[in-house]
């Protein structure tokens, strides 16, 4: 009887070894960094070896305990029951809008924000910090801040412009470095902030394995030469159901031309990758989506067009004879379409220049990539 109580306890001490070693070599081993599938919005978390979590971005304001698209949600389900450290890019609300119920139901101890640059965001960060307990420091980034949290990880403040004149510009941009393997996330910025970065900061460190592709898709980022210089493995492109027609196929055929091999959360679900001193898996998709990337022929319309939302701005790329430009326009029912032949009006031609469109993007109010007082051009008026 003793015998065989202690042979039983001997099986059980070789099983709990055995299982134990196996899924220290399987999953305890390294780091695991998901884009998380929240909608029209960016979410990631990574989580380190010993079960620290970092969280950059939160998805939309929707994001209540019983949303499907919640963050909360998605933490509740994926086992996280604290965060050490959180942040966002910027504070539209497809990035920020989540951030009050991580920091009232998972207390982050650490929360980074950029500084808030006008009413609209100092509200929302109030917002944030108001939901916050005693527990949580709150930081304000500034380029340059690297924040080293251990198990091989740390998460660097590459660049942040918080004079920039348009609210995607003043985006923090983060590189996080796991086991070696770099990890950058670009937020909402415009080419406009992918070309300083490119002067201003050594290349070789902007080189990364994972790019989660700026501003889910959108025309106005991702140039030929950001690409060059960051080459990617992965880039993945975190987008949902909108109306601005992200992610746009000028976008993703710059990137495809990178090598970079594309993945969307609206097509694959949250994207896992893992990643340890062997180097970086891909856990999930499994295998990638054949819709994922379909390269354009020379002379195809580029994007489709976009249904119109009242007070909405919608930018209008046209084509002249000899140059390409691109235009806002306060919408409120006017429809364009690719091919359209308009007239607008310039400087020098005050009854206006034939142009054909070419593009067309549709964006809210407080999402527009580009200072409200460039390169407006009214329909239909000679002046
Ligand atoms: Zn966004």
């Amino acid at each position: 009887m003793v015998k065989k109580a202690l042979l039983g306890f001997y099986i059980v001490c070789t099983l709990f070894f055995v299982v134990n070693f196996a899924n220290q070599l399987s999953t305890k081993d390294g780091a695991t960094v998901q884009y998380i599938n929240i909608g029209q919005g960016d979410a990631s978390l990574i989580t380190t070896q010993s079960g620290r979590h970092m969280l950059i971005d939160s998805g939309n304001d929707d994001a209540t305990a019983t949303s499907d698209a919640s963050i909360v949600n998605f933490l509740r389900n994926d086992g996280v029951t604290h965060i050490d450290v959180a942040t966002i890019s910027h504070y539209d609300s497809d990035h920020s809008g989540g951030m009050r119920y991580v920091a009232y139901y998972f207390s982050p101890d650490l929360m980074i924000l950029p500084k808030p640059m006008d009413a609209d965001e100092q509200s929302k960060c109030n917002d944030i910090i108001s939901e916050c307990g005693s527990n949580t420091k709150i930081v304000y980034a500034k380029q340059g801040d690297d924040l080293k949290i251990g198990d091989n990880f740390e998460a660097d403040v590459i660049w942040n412009d918080p004079t920039a004149a348009a609210s995607n510009d003043r985006c923090i941009v983060m590189q996080a470095i796991a086991y070696d393997n770099r990890f950058l996330y670009t937020g909402d910025i415009t080419t406009l902030t992918e070309d300083e970065m490119i002067a201003d900061l050594p290349n070789d460190e902007l080189k990364s394995n994972v790019v989660k592709v700026a501003h889910h898709g959108s025309r106005f980022s991702s140039s030929t030469e950001f690409y060059n210089v960051t080459k990617p493995v992965y880039a993945v492109i975190s987008v949902g159901k909108n109306s601005y027609g992200h992610p746009t196929q000028e976008a993703m055929d710059r990137i495809a031309s990178s090598g970079a091999t594309i993945l969307r959360t609206d097509q694959s679900g949250t994207i896992t990758f893992h990643v340890d001193w062997n180097g970086l898996r891909r856990v999930s998709p499994a295998s990638i989506p054949e819709s994922t990337y379909e390269s354009v022929a020379e002379g195809a319309e580029a994007l489709p067009t976009a249904t119109p939302i009242a007070n909405d701005y919608i930018y209008v790329s046209v084509a002249f004879a000899n140059s390409q430009k691109t235009y806002y326009y306060l919408a409120d029912n006017d429809n364009f379409e690719i091919g359209q032949k308009v007239m607008v009006p310039t400087s020098s031609a005050p009854n206006g220049v034939a142009a054909t469109v070419v593009a067309v993007e549709h964006y809210a109010k407080e999402n527009v990539p580009y200072p409200l007082d460039q390169m407006k051009w009214i329909m239909g008026t000679a002046n």
